[in-house]
Formats: structure tokens, sequence, C-alpha cells
């Protein structure tokens, strides 16, 4: 009986992924003990039921996380913490990039509601799990921008960084989930475009902007083999290409954790010409 209380209060096995994690990347919590949330600076996750009796759940380090140390805590059901562990957060260096953009399209304002629709989306957490690994990238192109890099427009820092990632496609080209989940928002913007967002459940997210036309409405459940909707260059874009998000319970993460992209060959640089 003892033992039993000493159990539900304390000893927790738990498994902790990646062993090195970075600014921008999510930690995955396996548990097997009395703990439903975790807990790291400020953020508190659930910890969902898995069907082997463990509970698993994502925490997310946002980029702007400061590299150091921080302090995972597991929490039961009420509230009381059961265990914690150290963490290191990592440095990811993300790089800057320079985005040139015409005056018009650096003008364009969302649409009524198209902030808050993507708020709301990003708020909500599912239980049902539809996904599993590994994810697959929505299109085959080469990445033309990288999450995380600190975005300036015009050479003017903007203070924000890149929230997802750029994939080269041809207009037209079909987009497919990255893993399998429930069609939230199927919506045309003014800043975003074309917009899907997908629900893949317990705290996992995906959106899909710049899209042409779409192949999905809201309800659907899609798998990775369905089509979302086709690459365009609609919203705040300046050419064909899908930009996509991977949110872990609310928070931008760095889908090359969850699958491998390629980044597109740098562009050769013009030979300098000599001023006339
Ligand atoms: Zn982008």
């Amino acid at each position: 009986m003892v033992a039993f209380l000493a159990a539900g209060l304390g000893a927790q096995i738990v498994e902790l992924a990646p062993e090195h994690i970075h600014n921008g990347e999510t930690l995955k919590i396996a548990v097997h003990g009395a703990a439903r949330k975790a807990r790291l600076a400020g953020q508190t996750v659930e910890l969902f039921p898995q069907e082997d009796g463990s509970r698993f759940g994502l925490m997310p380090i946002p980029v702007l996380k400061k590299p150091g140390i921080y302090y995972l805590e597991l929490l039961n059901e009420n509230g009381t913490m059961v265990d914690s562990r150290p963490i290191r957060v990592e440095n990811a260096h993300y790089p800057k990039q320079n985005i040139v953009i015409s005056r018009k399209i650096a003008s364009l304002k969302p649409s009524p509601g198209e902030q808050e629709t993507v708020g709301a989306f990003r708020k909500a957490v599912s239980p049902v799990r539809y996904w599993r690994e590994p994810f697959e990238p929505p299109v085959p192109g080469c990445l033309t921008s990288l999450f995380g890099v600190r975005r300036l427009h015009n050479g003017r820092p903007t203070g924000d960084f890149h929230a997802g990632v750029d994939q080269r496609g041809a207009a037209g080209t079909p987009i497919h989930p990255i893993a399998a989940g429930v069609v939230k928002i199927v919506q045309k913007w003014n800043l975003r475009g074309g917009t899907v967002a997908v629900d893949h459940g317990q705290g996992v997210e995906s959106i899909y902007l710049h899209m042409e036309s779409f192949a999905a409405k809201e309800g659907d459940h899609v798998t990775t083999s369905d089509v979302l909707g086709y690459i365009g260059s609609t919203g705040r874009s300046t050419g064909p290409h899908v930009h996509w998000s991977l949110y872990v319970n609310g928070v931008p993460d760095n889908p090359g954790q969850w699958m491998k992209l390629e980044a597109c060959p740098a562009a050769p640089k013009r030979p300098r010409r000599k001023a006339k």
C-alpha cells in the first residue's frame, strides 16, 4: 500500500527526445506514471493517454527562447509536481534573410477575421491523435527559405522570424498534408492567400498558404495521399511557392525535426560589373 502511494506520487518512467534540443524544436515526452501535464518556462502541455498505457506530450521550445537550462516539470492530475528534469536548450543559430518586396505587397493588410481565425486554430488542441511519424513534405520541391530565419524586408528588420518554410514548386502542383488529420480552415485571405489548415491532433497542426485553388473542404478527414489544394502565388507572395508552418501546441516549430527537407542550392552570384 505504501509502495503504491509512493509510486503514485513519485516514480515516473520518463523518456525525453531528442537528446540535444534547440530553440525552435520540440521536446517529446513519454511517461509511465502519474504525470498528466508537463510545464516548462510558463508553457503547460497535456500528456495524452496512448494505446500502450503510457502518456505522451509535446513541449515546444519557441524560436525566441534564450538558450540555457530550463526545468521540465511533470504535474499530476491535481497539478502537483511529481518530477522535474533539467533541459539544456542549445542555440540553433538561425540566420538572417532579407526579402525584397514591392510597396504594394508590403502594404497588404489581413482580411477581416484572418488573424483571429488563425489565432483560434493555433490555440485549439484536440485529443484524438491522427498523426504518426515520419511526417511527409507536402510537395517535392526544395526549400527557398528556411524556418526560423530573422526576416528583413527591403533591408529593414521586421522584428519577426520565418515561422515556417517556403518550398519551391510550379503553379498547380498538388499540396498534400504532412500527416493525417482533419481540415479546419479553407479560406481565401489577403495576406496568406489561399489557405488550408489541418489539425493532426494532440497538439500538432499545419497550415499551407498562397494556394491557387483548393481540393479539400472544412471538416474533411485527410491522409498524406489526399490533396489539399494547388501551389499558387496568392496573398503576400512574389512567385509560386507553398509557405507552410507546423505548430506544436500553438508554437511554430522547425519542420526539419520531423522530416527530411533539402535547402535549394544557393543562386550563383552574378559577376560584379565595373561601373561605366
Ligand atoms: Zn514563407
